[in-house]
């Protein structure tokens, strides 16, 4: 690697570091369950957790780098259990720069039931674009996993996909940004589930979808300056 490189890899380490306090934070975590990957700018290489260590101990040090085929290429620990889907991920959308996976409660709630999370909050349709959409069953150890939530997210806008009886998958064009989209997800699916207790919820008309999430991802906050 030149220097710049190794400089690109080790930045990239320290932010997917950083950000698995995010899924402890936001509750969307237990044990060493989910993970953060990043891919490193330029070049065919992506940083992920390692399998099986305590959130506590995830240092920048400890994460792996990864090929796109989900090689270790750099790292003293054994990488997620889910690196390939993060791989097939990599592989399959250039425009992917961060993938999240969890098993957040609500939203693997809907998993467990096979359904989509219906669009009936402005949150959703800013963030989402519409509904979250439901991959299929996948048992982890192939490329199925990958492949169901590339071709799941295909044509929708939703950055997150509920892969059905499993959990949540999120992408996003950094790894900060898939975070944030796996954090939504988490919360719309509590917000949905509770309305869902108490009546029936009312559907946002596509044209209002449409305003909202045109409106959210291209004027809201810091034009421009979002990650
Ligand atoms: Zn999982």
């Amino acid at each position: 690697m030149t220097t710049t490189h190794a400089d690109a890899v080790t930045t990239m380490r320290a932010t997917v570091a950083a950000l698995h306090q995010h899924l402890t934070a936001y509750n969307l975590v237990a044990w060493t369950s989910g993970n953060v990957s990043g891919r490193v700018p330029d070049r065919d290489l992506f940083v992920i957790k390692p399998s099986g260590v305590d959130y506590a101990d995830l240092t920048a040090d400890a994460m792996v780098v990864c090929d796109l085929d989900g090689a270790v290429v750099d790292g003293e620990l054994d990488p997620s259990s889910d690196t390939a889907a993060h791989a097939y991920i990599y592989r399959n959308r250039p425009d992917v720069g961060g993938v999240v996976h969890t098993h957040s409660s609500y939203a693997s709630a809907w998993a467990a039931r096979g359904e989509a999370i219906p669009c009936v909050l402005t949150a959703m349709a800013d963030e989402f674009g519409g509904e979250i959409p439901v991959g299929p069953f996948a048992i982890i150890g192939d490329d199925s996993i990958g492949r169901g939530i590339v071709q799941t997210l295909e044509g929708q806008r939703s950055p997150a996909v509920l892969m059905r009886n499993h959990g949540v998958f999120a992408v996003g064009p950094t790894p900060r940004a898939a975070v944030k989209a796996a954090v939504m997800c988490e919360d719309v699916a509590r917000t949905v589930h509770l309305a869902r207790q108490l009546g029936t919820p009312i559907p946002i008309a596509a044209s209002d979808v449409d305003r909202l999430y045109e409106r959210y991802q291209n004027r809201y906050g810091q034009a421009g300056r979002r990650s």
